[in-house]
């Protein structure tokens, strides 16, 4: 054999290691994606209702679990509690058993009243639009992290505009008004979803586009779906919620919205 032809495996072997390597270098950074400035302002809560409307479902009243299911599809081990539920750690992430498009949610939450931990190991748990696009939620009291990773950002992709925190230990409310991306039949993305996020009664998210599947390490990306559930994480911190209730919106109407359409003539 030619002997520069034995070298033929070793290159080929070297030139895959460099290759893995600059992959993995590209990928497995999470630090890559975290934004720390600017940091949202802190400001005082508003005030909010949290009545459902007569239109709503109502997911969760604080005494049962019946509307939700762990991601397997068995039932959910998360603890009920008077009134809420508190995420049990290690029995994973559990998502709605209806599937939803464009929505109205209404979910209060709050961090335990013990601090434990600190940045993204405090109060973590997440909000998931149809399984995949993460409202963060986060104990931010006075707790500082990556702003396109704090409590009520698009993680890793939308820093949000203020910092109402509430303390530990208190209830705090979000208002999600959600609109699912579009794709078209080759399953490339028509429309990109959208969030308005308001938290405690102040606005932190106005109508962003979302870039992609939620991911913590790397660029997100879409991949095409139907309606799928809305899912609360298990991240390990001892979480709670309670008053969660969902308007489903009308898809047909909200695609006409942003389209400027001639009214009728009088002879039509
Ligand atoms: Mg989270």
């Amino acid at each position: 054999m030619n002997p520069s032809l034995k070298l033929v495996p070793l290159l080929l072997f070297a030139m895959t290691v460099t290759a893995n390597c600059q992959n993995s270098n590209e990928i497995t950074d999470p630090e890559k994606t975290e934004i720390w400035e600017p940091q949202p302002p802190v400001v005082e809560p508003g005030h909010y209702s949290t009545e459902p409307p007569p239109d709503a479902t109502i997911l969760f009243d604080g005494t049962s679990l019946d509307h939700w299911e762990k991601l397997n599809g068995g039932d959910v081990e998360w603890e009920l509690g008077d009134g809420y539920m508190t995420v049990k750690p290690g029995t994973g992430d559990i998502r709605t058993r209806q599937d939803f498009r464009d929505v109205q949610l209404h979910v209060e939450w709050r961090a335990p009243e013990v601090i434990e931990g600190e940045g993204q190991g405090r109060g973590n748990s997440g909000i998931f639009l149809q399984e995949r696009y993460e409202v963060q939620v986060l104990d931010n009291w006075e707790n500082p992290t990556y702003s396109n990773g704090m409590n009520g950002s698009i993680y890793k992709q939308h820093i949000p505009l203020a910092n109402p925190a509430k303390r530990p230990g208190e209830w705090q409310s979000y208002k999600i008004y959600y609109k699912a991306p579009r794709f078209d039949d080759n399953g490339d993305v028509k429309r990109p979803a959208r969030f308005t996020v308001v938290l405690n009664g102040i606005l932190i998210q106005n109508n962003v586009e979302v870039f992609g599947r939620t991911v913590y390490i790397g660029a997100p990306e879409y991949d095409a779906h139907g309606p799928a559930g809305i899912r609360l994480q298990d991240h390990g911190d001892l979480v709670s919620f309670r008053n969660i209730w969902v308007r489903e919106l009308d898809s047909e109407l909200m695609d006409t919205q942003g389209i400027w359409r001639d009214p009728p003539g009088e002879d039509e």
